[in-house]
């Protein structure tokens, strides 16, 4: 599994932009970490670095839940405030999950009935200081179909 170090906010976001461009077109990736690990951080590097959006631009959703960039090429979710699944489905993440979109979600982990078996994961782990260890996995599906 790859596994990378940063040391700064501005590591992690130049981090975001390299890993975007292994992204496929459509792919959902969880953002996965403690509060403050870095995971809004993270999603400003990809978001860039897909071409959608500077990272400035780039704001967590934990209040709007959902933010769209580059015209629904990019989402970026925040789960963090919902507690039943049932708030969930309320938010019609099944459509989004379908379309041809990088979709990012933060606490996504928490709500496993919801997303795609086909994903990519990345975990980020506050080390000493500023440092953050970030761990990307992709799931695979060819063990778990038929
Ligand atoms: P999360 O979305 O996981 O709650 P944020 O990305 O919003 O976390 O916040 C991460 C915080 O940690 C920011 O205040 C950022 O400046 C700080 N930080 C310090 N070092 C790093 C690093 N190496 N990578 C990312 N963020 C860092
Ligand atoms: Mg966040």
């Amino acid at each position: 599994m790859p596994t990378y170090r940063t040391r700064s906010e501005s590591e992690t976001i130049a981090l975001g932009e390299r890993l975007a461009r292994a992204l496929p077109a459509k792919r959902t990736v969880l953002l996965i970490g403690n509060l403050g690990a870095g995971k809004t951080t993270l999603a400003k590097g990809i978001v860039n670095g897909l071409g959608a959006a500077d990272p400035e631009e780039v704001a967590s959703p934990t209040f709007t839940l959902i933010h769209e960039y580059g015209n629904g090429g990019v989402y970026h979710i925040d789960l963090y405030r919902l507690e039943e699944l049932r708030e969930v489905a309320t938010l019609g993440l099944d459509e989004i999950l379908d379309r041809d979109a990088v979709v990012l979600i933060e606490w996504g982990e928490r709500f496993p009935q919801i997303l795609p078996r086909e994903r990519t994961e990345i975990r980020i782990r506050a080390l000493a200081n500023d440092e953050r260890e970030i761990a990307v996995t992709e799931t695979e599906m060819s063990k778990v179909d038929e």
